[in-house]
């Protein structure tokens, strides 16, 4: 590295051979991933930053690679540069040009689909079957949104008062340059829908990946620019939430701030942002309720209730962590639950047949096995799992086994808190009123589930269970057209759709004064 940090001492050859052990020999891993270190993406450079931290794969502990993080002169340096970028150029392309460009990144993401799913299985644990799928949702988030660059405008207003001679309509901008902040749960997927979404509005964006998970935005900011976009429309900051995510939200080059993540840190991010009045979208955290109606086919049912907590080892905002089984089925429900949470293979995401991968850190591990431990100490049933295991070889790998708790009160711990972990609680309901009074008992409001075939029932759960995103007869469906996003301590904004889309443009009003009609010319 020239002029850079010394970074010797921080990645020895060993520690990088255990990652080529994995599953192919180091050699045949992508380039990207057998570079010595990666640096922060700031127009077309590549800066050092000020710190240096590696990069673990959490199913082994082996290290990744050593990534650059940004201090505040590179925020700085970084809203400069996308600022000029939105102003200069890409707020000045015609929207066809923004449309085909995007169209083009999408391709270019798609063709490297096995490479970023590897990046991603690695750095984040994952099964890789769900980072490549993680891919295609990324790819068509580009596309669905390329298609808005052509498509924003705004209306013409009629005076709603007689005798008020004016031609009014609105014109939609994009606001300039979008801040990310992207938790490490879904780091490929969650980057580029707040990407997709801001390029499409005619925005620059500066991405801050989690400090756990830094590398799939790395390679996204670089396809991007493969892909031809001009220098500084994507950019990717690696770096502590505290330094980095704290400077772009107080920051007054940024206009808008997207951000995904923990209700404590989004409410430090209504204050960072307070004094300039910066433009948010929340996607905070949840407790969702999965509401199981006793109509349904239980045998049908029970695995995707049980996919609807356990995918991505439970740490998806997501999560449906609340599951109400109406009385008819609920110990027929329960046993298959448990029978079926059982089967589930843990292990590295990497391997074959695994189907709950490692959790993100020895730190979220221990707090996971803390809100399992307090649930058993509250007095909860813990009907199956909730162990850590170890690998006798990698050792620093770590997992915990999907658990089911039953015999909760609602007031548990266990039953309140978002655990972000391979954990669901399940209850039993009588009525229809029942189960959405249960439904409601939380401060969060991001997800339901509702399983019934009844018609009638479904609307009407639907319409009075108070979240965002209610998903019926299926959970976690969804398409870059649907909107998503939080109520309550959930957030707030959309972070897909047309909505999403519109929240990166400011609302103008421009009203033209008329003479009347026989007035001299
Ligand atoms: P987190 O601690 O809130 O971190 C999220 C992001 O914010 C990371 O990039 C983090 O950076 C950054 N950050 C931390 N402190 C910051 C600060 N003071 N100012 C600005 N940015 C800061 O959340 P997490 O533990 O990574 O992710 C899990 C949480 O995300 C869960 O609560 C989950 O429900 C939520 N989530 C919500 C959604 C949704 O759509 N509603 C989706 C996924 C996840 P560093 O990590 O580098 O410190
Ligand atoms: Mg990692």
């Amino acid at each position: 590295m020239i002029g850079g940090p010394d970074i010797s001492g921080l990645t020895s050859p060993e520690s990088r051979l255990r990652v080529g052990e994995l599953g192919a020999p180091l050699e045949d891993l992508p380039p990207f991933l057998r570079r010595a270190e990666h640096r922060l993406l700031i127009g077309g450079e590549r800066p050092v930053g000020h710190e240096l931290r590696p990069t673990k794969d959490p199913a082994t502990g082996a290290e990744l690679g050593i990534v650059c993080l940004a201090g505040p002169a590179e925020v700085d340096q970084a809203v400069r540069v996308a600022r000029r970028a939105f102003t200069d150029v890409w707020s000045r392309l015609a929207p066809a040009d923004r449309e085909r460009l995007i169209l083009r990144y999408a391709d270019s993401v798609e063709a490297h689909t096995e490479e970023l799913a590897l990046i991603e299985t690695l750095d984040n644990g994952m099964p890789l079957a769900a980072a490549r799928g993680s891919v295609g949702r990324a790819v068509a988030h580009l596309r669905y949104n390329a298609g808005w660059a052509t498509k924003i405008s705004g209306e013409t207003i009629a005076p709603s008062k007689p005798g008020r001679e004016f031609f009014a309509y609105t014109l939609r901008q994009p606001v300039g340059v979008v801040a990310a902040i992207v938790p490490w749960n879904s780091p490929l997927a969650g980057a580029m829908l707040k990407i997709s979404a801001a390029l499409g509005a005619g925005c620059t964006v500066i991405v801050k990946p989690a400090t756990e998970t830094p590398l799939s935005a790395l390679r996204l900011g670089e396809l991007a620019l493969d892909a031809g976009l001009p220098p500084g429309v994507v950019n990717v900051l690696p770096g502590e939430g505290a330094v980095v995510g704290q400077a772009l939200a107080e920051h007054s080059g940024v206009a808008k701030v997207s951000f995904t993540g923990s209700t404590a840190v989004g409410q430090g991010i209504i204050h960072a942002s307070a004094n300039r009045i910066g433009r948010l979208t929340l996607e905070l955290g949840g407790k969702s309720p999965d509401v199981v109606f006793d109509d349904v086919d239980v045998e049908k049912i029970v695995p995707q209730a049980a996919w609807a907590v356990f995918r991505n080892s439970g740490q998806i905002c997501v999560a449906g962590s609340r599951l109400y089984v109406q009385a008819g089925i609920y110990d027929e429900f329960l046993e298959r639950l448990v029978k079926f949470t059982r089967s589930l293979k843990v292990g590295n995401g990497l391997a074959q047949h695994t189907d709950v991968g490692p959790l993100i850190t020895e730190h979220h591990t221990e707090r996971v096995a803390n809100h399992i431990a307090r649930g058993v100490e509250d007095g909860a049933r813990l009907l199956v799992g909730g162990e850590r295991v170890k690998d006798e070889q990698r050792p620093s790998g770590q997992f915990i086994t999907p658990a089911v708790f039953a015999e909760a009160s609602p007031s548990m711990q266990i039953a309140r808190e978002e655990v972000f972990g391979p954990v669901v609680v399940i209850s039993r309901f009588e009525t229809v009123e029942d189960a959405i009074e249960r439904a409601n008992d939380t401060n969060y409001g991001l997800a339901a589930g509702i399983w019934t075939e009844n018609v009638s029932v479904a609307h009407h759960v639907a319409a009075c269970v108070d979240a965002g995103m209610i998903w019926v007869n299926c959970y976690g469906e969804y398409d870059p057209a649907l909107p998503f996003g939080g109520h309550k301590l959930s957030g707030y904004g959309a972070k897909s759709g047309h909505a999403a889309v519109l929240e990166c443009t400011d609302l103008k009003t421009v009203v033209v004064k008329l003479a009347p009609p026989d007035a001299p010319l």
